[in-house]
Protein backbone atom coordinates (compact mmCIF):
# COMPACT_ATOMS: atom_id res chain seq x y z
CA UNK A 1 0.00 0.00 0.00
CA UNK A 2 1.18 3.48 -0.60
CA UNK A 3 0.92 6.32 1.48
CA UNK A 4 -1.93 9.13 0.36
CA UNK A 5 -0.84 12.87 0.68
CA UNK A 6 -4.26 14.67 0.74
CA UNK A 7 -3.68 18.60 -0.61
CA UNK A 8 -6.62 21.03 1.15
CA UNK A 9 -6.81 24.53 0.77
CA UNK A 10 -9.06 26.77 -0.62
CA UNK A 11 -9.77 28.04 -4.11
CA UNK A 12 -6.15 29.40 -5.91
CA UNK A 13 -3.88 28.80 -3.05
CA UNK A 14 -2.04 26.60 -5.69
CA UNK A 15 -3.10 23.10 -5.35
CA UNK A 16 -3.06 22.07 -8.74
CA UNK A 17 -0.03 23.19 -9.48
CA UNK A 18 1.57 21.51 -6.76
CA UNK A 19 -0.53 18.34 -7.84
CA UNK A 20 1.35 18.52 -10.91
CA UNK A 21 5.18 19.39 -9.26
CA UNK A 22 4.51 16.51 -6.79
CA UNK A 23 3.58 13.90 -9.77
CA UNK A 24 5.75 15.18 -12.53
CA UNK A 25 7.51 12.07 -13.29
CA UNK A 26 4.33 10.27 -14.13
CA UNK A 27 3.20 13.44 -16.45
CA UNK A 28 6.69 13.09 -18.42
CA UNK A 29 6.10 9.44 -18.38
CA UNK A 30 2.92 9.83 -20.55
CA UNK A 31 3.35 12.99 -22.35
CA UNK A 32 3.30 11.06 -25.64
CA UNK A 33 -0.14 9.31 -24.75
CA UNK A 34 -2.39 11.71 -25.79
CA UNK A 35 -5.38 11.94 -23.49
CA UNK A 36 -3.76 10.41 -20.82
CA UNK A 37 -2.74 14.24 -19.44
CA UNK A 38 -6.36 15.88 -18.39
CA UNK A 39 -6.98 18.11 -15.10
CA UNK A 40 -5.98 15.11 -12.66
CA UNK A 41 -7.04 15.52 -9.37
CA UNK A 42 -5.65 12.37 -8.37
CA UNK A 43 -2.10 10.62 -9.67
CA UNK A 44 1.07 8.89 -7.93
CA UNK A 45 4.29 10.50 -7.82
CA UNK A 46 7.60 9.27 -6.56
CA UNK A 47 10.79 10.85 -4.47
CA UNK A 48 13.96 8.90 -4.44
CA UNK A 49 12.88 5.58 -3.57
CA UNK A 50 9.46 6.11 -2.55
CA UNK A 51 5.83 6.13 -4.12
CA UNK A 52 2.92 7.35 -3.12
CA UNK A 53 -0.26 8.89 -4.09
CA UNK A 54 -1.53 12.50 -4.22
CA UNK A 55 -5.11 13.37 -4.31
CA UNK A 56 -6.11 17.29 -4.77
CA UNK A 57 -9.06 17.02 -2.06
CA UNK A 58 -10.51 20.43 -3.73
CA UNK A 59 -10.98 18.82 -7.10
CA UNK A 60 -13.32 16.13 -5.62
CA UNK A 61 -16.23 17.76 -4.45
CA UNK A 62 -18.05 18.84 -7.52
CA UNK A 63 -20.62 21.35 -6.38
CA UNK A 64 -18.89 24.40 -4.94
CA UNK A 65 -22.08 26.45 -4.02
CA UNK A 66 -21.81 26.64 -0.62
CA UNK A 67 -18.36 27.57 0.33
CA UNK A 68 -18.14 26.76 3.60
CA UNK A 69 -19.64 23.20 3.09
CA UNK A 70 -17.53 22.40 0.55
CA UNK A 71 -14.36 23.42 2.01
CA UNK A 72 -15.53 21.63 5.16
CA UNK A 73 -16.37 18.20 2.89
CA UNK A 74 -12.84 18.64 1.49
CA UNK A 75 -11.09 18.63 4.71
CA UNK A 76 -13.45 15.63 5.81
CA UNK A 77 -12.25 13.47 2.53
CA UNK A 78 -8.84 14.44 3.26
CA UNK A 79 -8.57 13.56 7.01
CA UNK A 80 -10.53 9.86 5.85
CA UNK A 81 -8.67 9.13 3.20
CA UNK A 82 -5.21 10.21 4.07
CA UNK A 83 -2.43 9.39 5.68
CA UNK A 84 -0.92 13.07 5.57
CA UNK A 85 -2.38 16.18 4.37
CA UNK A 86 -0.64 19.20 3.03
CA UNK A 87 -2.62 22.26 3.75
CA UNK A 88 -2.21 24.80 1.17
CA UNK A 89 -2.55 28.64 1.75
CA UNK A 90 -1.37 31.66 -0.19
CA UNK A 91 1.06 34.22 0.98
CA UNK A 92 0.39 36.71 -1.15
CA UNK A 93 -3.36 36.83 -0.28
CA UNK A 94 -2.94 36.33 3.51
CA UNK A 95 -4.29 34.75 6.24
CA UNK A 96 -8.24 34.68 5.27
CA UNK A 97 -11.25 33.33 7.24
CA UNK A 98 -11.39 30.40 4.86
CA UNK A 99 -7.86 29.19 6.20
CA UNK A 100 -8.98 29.77 9.40
CA UNK A 101 -12.07 27.21 9.16
CA UNK A 102 -9.95 24.95 7.58
CA UNK A 103 -7.12 24.74 10.30
CA UNK A 104 -9.63 24.58 12.96
CA UNK A 105 -10.84 21.17 11.56
CA UNK A 106 -7.69 20.35 10.94
CA UNK A 107 -6.72 20.52 13.87
CA UNK A 108 -9.11 18.07 15.44
CA UNK A 109 -8.12 15.21 12.38
CA UNK A 110 -5.86 12.59 14.05
CA UNK A 111 -3.24 12.81 10.93
CA UNK A 112 0.21 14.48 10.33
CA UNK A 113 -0.67 18.59 9.10
CA UNK A 114 1.88 20.13 7.22
CA UNK A 115 1.41 23.86 6.10
CA UNK A 116 2.51 25.07 3.03
CA UNK A 117 3.03 28.52 2.08
CA UNK A 118 2.92 28.73 -1.49
CA UNK A 119 4.11 31.75 -3.49
CA UNK A 120 6.95 32.80 -1.54
CA UNK A 121 8.98 33.75 -4.67
CA UNK A 122 10.46 36.97 -4.43
CA UNK A 123 9.20 37.73 -1.02
CA UNK A 124 10.46 37.42 2.41
CA UNK A 125 9.93 34.40 3.71
CA UNK A 126 10.11 35.49 7.59
CA UNK A 127 7.46 38.00 6.92
CA UNK A 128 5.28 36.13 3.95
CA UNK A 129 5.00 33.46 6.83
CA UNK A 130 4.70 35.16 10.12
CA UNK A 131 1.32 35.45 10.65
CA UNK A 132 0.38 31.88 9.28
CA UNK A 133 2.13 30.63 12.16
CA UNK A 134 -0.76 31.57 14.43
CA UNK A 135 -2.49 29.00 13.06
CA UNK A 136 -0.83 26.40 15.27
CA UNK A 137 0.67 23.86 13.46
CA UNK A 138 4.57 23.11 14.23
CA UNK A 139 5.41 22.28 10.14
CA UNK A 140 5.65 24.96 8.13
CA UNK A 141 7.10 25.37 4.86
CA UNK A 142 7.65 28.31 2.77
CA UNK A 143 7.23 27.35 -0.95
CA UNK A 144 6.68 28.39 -4.69
CA UNK A 145 4.93 25.42 -6.57
CA UNK A 146 5.37 27.70 -9.96
CA UNK A 147 9.62 27.88 -9.04
CA UNK A 148 9.23 24.71 -7.70
CA UNK A 149 11.13 26.01 -4.17
CA UNK A 150 10.81 24.18 -0.96
CA UNK A 151 8.75 21.90 -2.60
CA UNK A 152 11.62 18.94 -2.23
CA UNK A 153 12.79 19.70 1.45
CA UNK A 154 8.45 18.93 2.08
CA UNK A 155 8.38 16.14 0.43
CA UNK A 156 11.11 14.96 1.96
CA UNK A 157 9.72 15.71 5.32
CA UNK A 158 6.36 14.32 4.52
CA UNK A 159 7.98 10.50 3.53
CA UNK A 160 10.50 10.56 6.15
CA UNK A 161 7.20 10.95 9.16
CA UNK A 162 5.71 8.27 7.69
CA UNK A 163 5.52 5.11 9.35
CA UNK A 164 8.10 2.45 8.16
CA UNK A 165 5.61 -0.36 7.86
CA UNK A 166 3.16 2.15 6.49
CA UNK A 167 -0.04 2.40 7.65
CA UNK A 168 -0.99 0.17 10.10
CA UNK A 169 -4.60 0.51 11.20
CA UNK A 170 -5.53 -0.76 7.95
CA UNK A 171 -7.20 -3.94 8.59
CA UNK A 172 -5.80 -7.38 6.89
CA UNK A 173 -7.73 -7.93 3.54
CA UNK A 174 -10.34 -10.91 3.96
CA UNK A 175 -8.32 -13.11 1.74
CA UNK A 176 -4.73 -12.73 3.08
CA UNK A 177 -5.26 -16.33 4.37
CA UNK A 178 -6.61 -17.94 1.15
CA UNK A 179 -3.53 -15.98 -0.84
CA UNK A 180 -0.87 -17.72 1.36
CA UNK A 181 -0.90 -20.76 -0.05
CA UNK A 182 -2.91 -20.56 -3.09
CA UNK A 183 -1.62 -18.68 -6.50
CA UNK A 184 -4.39 -16.83 -6.96
CA UNK A 185 -5.00 -13.38 -9.65
CA UNK A 186 -5.73 -10.83 -7.86
CA UNK A 187 -8.82 -8.69 -9.81
CA UNK A 188 -9.79 -5.54 -8.91
CA UNK A 189 -13.23 -4.28 -10.36
CA UNK A 190 -13.54 -0.49 -10.46
CA UNK A 191 -15.26 2.26 -12.15
CA UNK A 192 -16.53 5.55 -11.63
CA UNK A 193 -19.98 5.47 -9.07
CA UNK A 194 -23.12 3.86 -10.65
CA UNK A 195 -21.08 1.95 -13.85
CA UNK A 196 -22.18 -1.18 -11.86
CA UNK A 197 -19.62 -2.43 -10.09
CA UNK A 198 -21.97 -3.95 -7.28
CA UNK A 199 -24.10 -5.57 -9.43
CA UNK A 200 -21.11 -6.98 -11.53
CA UNK A 201 -19.52 -8.00 -8.12
CA UNK A 202 -22.80 -9.54 -7.05
CA UNK A 203 -23.30 -11.11 -10.17
CA UNK A 204 -19.61 -12.76 -10.25
CA UNK A 205 -20.07 -14.41 -6.51
CA UNK A 206 -23.81 -15.22 -6.90
CA UNK A 207 -25.88 -13.20 -4.32
CA UNK A 208 -26.03 -15.75 -1.37
CA UNK A 209 -22.75 -15.48 -1.31
CA UNK A 210 -22.55 -11.51 -0.46
CA UNK A 211 -23.86 -11.60 3.26
CA UNK A 212 -20.59 -13.84 4.57
CA UNK A 213 -18.41 -11.16 3.43
CA UNK A 214 -20.32 -8.31 5.01
CA UNK A 215 -16.95 -6.98 7.22
CA UNK A 216 -16.25 -3.73 8.80
CA UNK A 217 -14.22 -1.41 7.18
CA UNK A 218 -13.40 2.34 6.62
CA UNK A 219 -14.44 3.95 3.61
CA UNK A 220 -10.75 3.45 1.78
CA UNK A 221 -10.71 -0.50 2.13
CA UNK A 222 -11.78 -2.47 -0.82
CA UNK A 223 -13.22 -5.80 0.18
CA UNK A 224 -11.18 -8.99 -0.83
CA UNK A 225 -13.53 -11.83 -1.76
CA UNK A 226 -12.02 -15.17 -2.62
CA UNK A 227 -13.46 -16.67 -6.13
CA UNK A 228 -12.85 -20.19 -7.69
CA UNK A 229 -13.46 -20.21 -11.48
CA UNK A 230 -12.50 -23.37 -14.10
CA UNK A 231 -9.54 -24.10 -11.58
CA UNK A 232 -8.29 -20.96 -10.94
CA UNK A 233 -7.93 -19.05 -7.93
CA UNK A 234 -9.00 -15.47 -7.83
CA UNK A 235 -8.71 -12.37 -5.12
CA UNK A 236 -11.89 -10.14 -6.20
CA UNK A 237 -10.97 -6.44 -5.14
CA UNK A 238 -14.34 -5.38 -4.41
CA UNK A 239 -13.89 -1.26 -4.27
CA UNK A 240 -17.63 -0.91 -4.28
CA UNK A 241 -18.21 -2.45 -1.27
CA UNK A 242 -21.46 -5.12 -1.79
CA UNK A 243 -22.78 -4.05 1.25
CA UNK A 244 -25.36 -1.52 1.12
CA UNK A 245 -25.16 0.67 3.63
CA UNK A 246 -27.90 3.15 4.56
CA UNK A 247 -29.16 5.21 1.56
CA UNK A 248 -27.37 8.66 3.08
CA UNK A 249 -24.13 9.98 1.56
CA UNK A 250 -24.38 6.82 -0.10
CA UNK A 251 -21.76 7.84 -3.25
CA UNK A 252 -19.55 9.83 -0.21
CA UNK A 253 -19.54 6.12 1.11
CA UNK A 254 -19.46 3.53 -1.44
CA UNK A 255 -16.88 5.69 -4.15
CA UNK A 256 -13.51 6.55 -2.88
CA UNK A 257 -11.23 7.76 -5.06
CA UNK A 258 -8.30 6.28 -2.62
CA UNK A 259 -9.81 2.97 -2.11
CA UNK A 260 -9.42 3.24 -6.54
CA UNK A 261 -6.17 3.74 -6.03
CA UNK A 262 -4.92 1.24 -3.84
CA UNK A 263 -7.28 -1.20 -5.65
CA UNK A 264 -5.41 -0.58 -8.67
CA UNK A 265 -2.00 -0.72 -7.04
CA UNK A 266 -2.86 -4.02 -5.50
CA UNK A 267 -4.12 -5.84 -8.23
CA UNK A 268 -2.36 -8.08 -10.76
CA UNK A 269 -5.51 -7.31 -13.02
CA UNK A 270 -8.02 -4.66 -13.37
CA UNK A 271 -11.61 -4.90 -14.78
CA UNK A 272 -12.58 -0.86 -15.45
CA UNK A 273 -15.99 -0.52 -15.63
CA UNK A 274 -17.51 1.97 -18.39
CA UNK A 275 -21.01 2.77 -18.62
CA UNK A 276 -22.31 2.53 -22.49
CA UNK A 277 -25.14 5.09 -21.69
CA UNK A 278 -22.18 7.57 -20.67
CA UNK A 279 -19.10 6.94 -22.82
CA UNK A 280 -15.88 7.75 -21.72
CA UNK A 281 -15.49 10.20 -19.30
CA UNK A 282 -12.35 12.44 -18.53
CA UNK A 283 -12.74 10.56 -14.72
CA UNK A 284 -12.66 7.11 -16.51
CA UNK A 285 -9.39 8.60 -18.57
CA UNK A 286 -7.70 9.00 -15.52
CA UNK A 287 -8.54 5.48 -13.70
CA UNK A 288 -7.08 4.10 -17.01
CA UNK A 289 -3.56 6.33 -17.11
CA UNK A 290 -3.63 5.09 -13.87
CA UNK A 291 -3.84 1.49 -14.43
CA UNK A 292 -0.87 1.92 -17.35
CA UNK A 293 1.16 3.66 -14.83
CA UNK A 294 0.56 0.72 -11.75
CA UNK A 295 1.50 -1.86 -14.67
CA UNK A 296 -1.05 -4.17 -14.19
CA UNK A 297 -3.50 -6.03 -16.42
CA UNK A 298 -6.18 -4.16 -17.88
CA UNK A 299 -9.56 -5.53 -19.39
CA UNK A 300 -12.27 -2.97 -20.28
CA UNK A 301 -15.89 -3.73 -19.59
CA UNK A 302 -18.60 -2.17 -21.10
CA UNK A 303 -21.80 -1.96 -19.19
CA UNK A 304 -25.31 -1.52 -19.67
CA UNK A 305 -25.26 -2.82 -23.04
CA UNK A 306 -28.78 -3.93 -22.22
CA UNK A 307 -30.58 -0.94 -22.58
CA UNK A 308 -29.19 0.42 -25.69
CA UNK A 309 -30.98 0.54 -29.21
CA UNK A 310 -28.94 -1.28 -31.85
CA UNK A 311 -27.85 2.63 -33.40
CA UNK A 312 -26.95 3.43 -30.12
CA UNK A 313 -24.60 0.57 -29.49
CA UNK A 314 -22.94 1.31 -33.03
CA UNK A 315 -22.54 4.97 -31.67
CA UNK A 316 -20.75 3.95 -28.67
CA UNK A 317 -18.34 1.46 -30.51
CA UNK A 318 -17.72 4.55 -32.74
CA UNK A 319 -16.67 7.01 -30.17
CA UNK A 320 -14.59 3.91 -27.54
CA UNK A 321 -12.23 3.11 -30.84
CA UNK A 322 -11.89 6.95 -31.13
CA UNK A 323 -11.02 7.48 -27.38
CA UNK A 324 -9.33 4.49 -26.84
CA UNK A 325 -7.41 4.41 -29.27
CA UNK A 326 -4.21 4.86 -27.46
CA UNK A 327 -4.98 1.69 -25.26
CA UNK A 328 -5.49 -0.60 -28.07
CA UNK A 329 -3.33 -3.71 -25.81
CA UNK A 330 -6.89 -4.14 -23.90
CA UNK A 331 -9.69 -5.89 -24.65
CA UNK A 332 -13.14 -4.42 -24.43
CA UNK A 333 -15.82 -6.43 -23.60
CA UNK A 334 -19.75 -5.11 -23.79
CA UNK A 335 -21.57 -6.59 -21.19
CA UNK A 336 -24.68 -6.26 -18.85
CA UNK A 337 -24.11 -6.75 -15.33
CA UNK A 338 -27.81 -7.07 -14.65
CA UNK A 339 -28.85 -9.58 -16.87
CA UNK A 340 -25.30 -11.73 -16.48
CA UNK A 341 -24.78 -11.53 -20.88
CA UNK A 342 -21.49 -11.77 -21.95
CA UNK A 343 -19.80 -11.82 -17.98
CA UNK A 344 -18.63 -14.77 -18.06
CA UNK A 345 -16.58 -14.11 -21.23
CA UNK A 346 -14.66 -11.55 -18.66
CA UNK A 347 -12.55 -14.43 -17.22
CA UNK A 348 -10.81 -15.60 -20.71
CA UNK A 349 -9.51 -12.01 -20.70
CA UNK A 350 -8.62 -11.55 -17.42
CA UNK A 351 -6.20 -14.72 -17.02
CA UNK A 352 -4.72 -13.72 -21.01
CA UNK A 353 -3.88 -10.08 -19.32
CA UNK A 354 -2.63 -11.97 -16.24
CA UNK A 355 -0.77 -14.09 -18.70
CA UNK A 356 0.87 -11.23 -21.06
CA UNK A 357 1.53 -9.35 -18.23
CA UNK A 358 3.50 -12.14 -15.89
CA UNK A 359 5.85 -13.41 -19.05
CA UNK A 360 9.13 -13.71 -19.28
CA UNK A 361 10.65 -13.48 -22.10
CA UNK A 362 14.54 -15.37 -23.05
CA UNK A 363 16.88 -13.00 -23.77
CA UNK A 364 18.29 -15.00 -26.76
CA UNK A 365 14.98 -14.53 -28.41
CA UNK A 366 14.69 -10.70 -27.80
CA UNK A 367 18.07 -10.46 -29.43
CA UNK A 368 17.35 -11.94 -32.58
CA UNK A 369 13.85 -10.31 -32.03
CA UNK A 370 15.77 -7.10 -32.01
CA UNK A 371 17.91 -7.87 -34.74
CA UNK A 372 15.22 -8.41 -37.04
CA UNK A 373 13.73 -5.14 -36.38
CA UNK A 374 16.07 -3.44 -36.83
CA UNK A 375 16.95 -4.83 -40.44
CA UNK A 376 13.32 -4.43 -41.39
CA UNK A 377 12.95 -0.79 -40.46
CA UNK A 378 16.44 0.81 -39.20
CA UNK A 379 16.28 3.77 -36.88
CA UNK A 380 17.02 7.06 -37.66
CA UNK A 381 20.09 9.19 -37.89
CA UNK A 382 20.80 11.78 -34.50
CA UNK A 383 23.05 14.33 -35.50
CA UNK A 384 24.46 12.53 -38.50
CA UNK A 385 25.32 9.44 -36.10
CA UNK A 386 22.66 6.46 -36.86
CA UNK A 387 21.03 5.11 -33.47
CA UNK A 388 22.82 1.80 -32.93
CA UNK A 389 20.70 -0.80 -31.06
CA UNK A 390 22.42 -3.96 -29.72
CA UNK A 391 20.80 -6.13 -27.08
CA UNK A 392 17.94 -6.14 -25.41
CA UNK A 393 16.67 -8.15 -22.26
CA UNK A 394 13.60 -7.98 -20.33
CA UNK A 395 14.21 -6.40 -16.68
CA UNK A 396 10.97 -7.30 -15.07
CA UNK A 397 7.06 -8.24 -15.19
CA UNK A 398 3.81 -6.51 -14.29
CA UNK A 399 3.84 -4.93 -16.76
CA UNK A 400 6.55 -6.23 -19.08
CA UNK A 401 9.40 -4.44 -19.17
CA UNK A 402 12.14 -3.93 -21.51
CA UNK A 403 15.91 -2.62 -21.42
CA UNK A 404 17.62 -1.26 -24.65
CA UNK A 405 21.48 -1.25 -24.89
CA UNK A 406 23.44 0.04 -27.44
CA UNK A 407 24.88 3.37 -28.89
CA UNK A 408 23.01 6.80 -28.95
CA UNK A 409 19.72 4.79 -27.80
CA UNK A 410 19.28 7.99 -25.06
CA UNK A 411 18.43 9.43 -28.33
CA UNK A 412 15.82 7.13 -29.47
CA UNK A 413 12.92 8.31 -30.30
CA UNK A 414 9.71 7.85 -29.05
CA UNK A 415 7.90 6.63 -32.58
CA UNK A 416 10.77 4.43 -32.98
CA UNK A 417 10.45 3.14 -29.06
CA UNK A 418 6.69 2.22 -29.90
CA UNK A 419 7.68 0.51 -33.34
CA UNK A 420 9.63 -1.96 -30.90
CA UNK A 421 7.29 -2.56 -28.04
CA UNK A 422 5.09 -3.24 -31.49
CA UNK A 423 7.13 -5.88 -32.29
CA UNK A 424 7.70 -7.84 -28.81
CA UNK A 425 4.19 -7.27 -28.19
CA UNK A 426 2.62 -9.27 -31.66
CA UNK A 427 5.73 -11.74 -31.78
CA UNK A 428 4.88 -12.62 -27.99
CA UNK A 429 0.99 -12.19 -28.27
CA UNK A 430 1.09 -10.05 -25.28
CA UNK A 431 -2.57 -8.64 -25.02
CA UNK A 432 -3.88 -6.86 -22.07
CA UNK A 433 -1.13 -5.31 -20.49
CA UNK A 434 1.25 -2.00 -20.55
CA UNK A 435 4.44 -2.86 -22.02
CA UNK A 436 7.82 -0.79 -21.27
CA UNK A 437 11.10 0.28 -22.69
CA UNK A 438 14.38 1.28 -21.23
CA UNK A 439 16.96 2.53 -23.10
CA UNK A 440 20.46 2.25 -21.95
CA UNK A 441 23.78 4.29 -23.83
CA UNK A 442 27.31 1.77 -24.46
CA UNK A 443 28.83 0.32 -26.36
P1 LIG B 1 -5.98 25.78 -6.91
O1 LIG B 1 -7.29 26.41 -7.21
O2 LIG B 1 -5.69 25.77 -5.44
O3 LIG B 1 -5.79 24.42 -7.54
O4 LIG B 1 -4.83 26.74 -7.51
P2 LIG B 1 -4.03 26.67 -8.89
O5 LIG B 1 -2.94 25.66 -8.80
O6 LIG B 1 -4.98 26.59 -10.01
O7 LIG B 1 -3.31 28.08 -8.85
C1 LIG B 1 -4.03 29.30 -8.82
C2 LIG B 1 -3.16 30.41 -9.40
O8 LIG B 1 -2.01 30.61 -8.59
C3 LIG B 1 -2.64 30.04 -10.79
O9 LIG B 1 -2.70 31.21 -11.57
C4 LIG B 1 -1.21 29.62 -10.53
O10 LIG B 1 -0.36 29.86 -11.64
C5 LIG B 1 -0.83 30.51 -9.37
N1 LIG B 1 0.25 29.93 -8.56
C6 LIG B 1 0.35 28.65 -8.10
N2 LIG B 1 1.50 28.49 -7.42
C7 LIG B 1 2.14 29.68 -7.45
C8 LIG B 1 3.41 30.15 -6.92
O11 LIG B 1 4.18 29.41 -6.30
N3 LIG B 1 3.70 31.46 -7.15
C9 LIG B 1 2.89 32.29 -7.83
N4 LIG B 1 3.26 33.55 -7.99
N5 LIG B 1 1.71 31.89 -8.34
C10 LIG B 1 1.35 30.60 -8.17
P1 LIG C 1 -21.72 1.04 -8.55
O1 LIG C 1 -21.93 2.36 -7.90
O2 LIG C 1 -20.65 1.10 -9.60
O3 LIG C 1 -21.50 -0.08 -7.57
O4 LIG C 1 -23.08 0.72 -9.38
P2 LIG C 1 -24.31 -0.22 -9.01
O5 LIG C 1 -23.95 -1.66 -9.18
O6 LIG C 1 -24.85 0.21 -7.69
O7 LIG C 1 -25.31 0.15 -10.19
C1 LIG C 1 -25.83 1.46 -10.36
C2 LIG C 1 -27.17 1.38 -11.07
O8 LIG C 1 -26.98 0.87 -12.39
C3 LIG C 1 -28.15 0.43 -10.39
O9 LIG C 1 -29.42 1.02 -10.47
C4 LIG C 1 -28.06 -0.83 -11.23
O10 LIG C 1 -29.24 -1.57 -11.20
C5 LIG C 1 -27.81 -0.27 -12.61
N1 LIG C 1 -27.09 -1.25 -13.44
C6 LIG C 1 -25.97 -1.94 -13.14
N2 LIG C 1 -25.61 -2.75 -14.15
C7 LIG C 1 -26.53 -2.57 -15.13
C8 LIG C 1 -26.71 -3.14 -16.44
O11 LIG C 1 -25.95 -3.99 -16.92
N3 LIG C 1 -27.74 -2.68 -17.17
C9 LIG C 1 -28.63 -1.74 -16.68
N4 LIG C 1 -29.63 -1.36 -17.47
N5 LIG C 1 -28.48 -1.20 -15.47
C10 LIG C 1 -27.47 -1.60 -14.68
Amino acid sequence: MLPVIALVGRPNVGKSTLFNVLTRSRDALVADQPGLTRDRKFGRGRFDEQSYFVIDTGGLAETEEVIVTHISQQVDVAISESDAILFIVDARQGLTAADELIAQRLRSANKPVYLAINKTEYLNNATASAEFYELGFASVFAISATHRHGVQDLIETILKDLPDDGLEDRPLPAAAVFDEDTDSIHLAIVGRPNVGKSTLVNRLLGYERVITYDQPGTTRDSIYVPLTRDGQNYTLIDTAGVRRRARVHETIEKFSIVKTLQAIEDADVVVLLIDAQEGITDQDANLLSEVVEAGCGLVIAVNKWDGLTPYQREQVRHGLSRKLHFIDFAKIHFISALHGSGVGLLFESVNRAWQSASEQIATSRLNQLLEQAVIAHPPPLVRGRRIKPRFMHQSGTFPPTFVVHGNQVNAMPDAYQRYLLNVIRDTFKLEGTPLRLEVKQGE
